[in-house]
């Protein structure tokens, strides 16, 4: 039914670990061109090799995207490899916690800067090349936390991933005229690396808190981003879509019996 994403050149952010990782992996396994980026060189150049060990077409660079130097090089490097970009996945994020009396102001600018600004930079730098693509696509990696929930500690993490929405929706309109589609998925609690950081009781806690009794997997979301990619996912843009198992639907304790 979906037309194949074969050869499609698609770059990931934030994809030495989590969900990137598991995002570019599903590309990379449809027969996409797959590059990967993450600010330790070391690590996003290892996990690439391993890719391609698996025969998969998955280059690695290093790159800062709250730095606009940065990811002005990192969109230049992807042209001179790839020749131009179809899909730009915006994944990188970071959630430390942080209760609000106690959270510093340099964190909450680093979480901005990472998770609102990087996609600012990283859409706006990448659009040369998305617009020459046949259908160009940005698919944001947002959360549930902060457009829908709210939880103790990531105040900063929730404004910043209710900022990607708000985001999403003005450059849908603007980047429309050019048959570039940008849409968003909201992960619920996903076990990563960056999760597994997250004390053990609050995990436990979270996953009995979900109708479907699990958490989610870096695949889970990457089927929706997938989607997202796809040719046939074109009359969609500036939507978000929830991967969560149902967190966000009960409104007491007994709807979970
Ligand atoms: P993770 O396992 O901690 O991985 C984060 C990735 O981002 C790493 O590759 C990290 O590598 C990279 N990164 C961090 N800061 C960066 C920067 N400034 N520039 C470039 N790369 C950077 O995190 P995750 O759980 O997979 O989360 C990925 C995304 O999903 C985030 O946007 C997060 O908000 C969102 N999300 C996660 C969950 C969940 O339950 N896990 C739920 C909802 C939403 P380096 O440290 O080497 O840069």
């Amino acid at each position: 039914m979906f037309t194949s994403l074969s050869g499609k050149s698609v770059l990931v952010t934030g994809a030495s670990t989590g969900i990137g990782l598991g995002v570019a992996r599903q590309f990379a396994l449809q027969g996409a061109r797959v590059l990967i980026t993450a600010r330790n060189a070391g690590r996003i150049e290892a996990v690439a090799a391993g890719l391609r060990a698996e025969g998969l077409q998955v280059q690695g660079l290093a790159s800062d995207v709250a730095d606009a130097a940065s990811v002005k090089a990192l969109i230049h490097t992807v042209e001179e490899i790839h020749g131009g970009l179809d899909v730009l996945c915006c994944n990188a994020g970071i959630f430390p916690n942080s209760p609000l009396e106690d959270l510093a102001e340099a964190e909450w600018d680093q979480v901005m800067a990472t998770n609102a600004k990087g996609t600012f930079l990283c859409v706006q730098a990448a659009l040369p090349l998305l617009r020459r693509a046949e259908y160009g696509r940005v698919i944001l990696t947002s959360s549930i936390t902060g457009p829908v929930t709210g939880s103790p500690g990531w105040v900063h993490y929730g404004a910043s991933k209710a900022a990607q929405l708000g985001f999403m929706r003005t450059a849908a309109i603007e980047l429309a005229r050019d048959g570039i589609t940008v849409n968003a998925v909201m992960p619920g609690n996903i076990v990563t690396e960056g999760f597994l950081d997250v004390a053990a009781d609050y995990q436990a806690g979270v996953a009995a808190s979900i109708p479907l009794k699990r958490l989610g997997t870096s695949a889970d979301v990457a089927s929706a981003v997938l989607f997202f990619a796809s040719r046939e996912a074109g009359y969609i843009t500036g939507q978000s879509l929830i991967i969560d198992g149902g967190q966000v639907l009960p409104e007491s304790l007994q709807a979970l019996v």
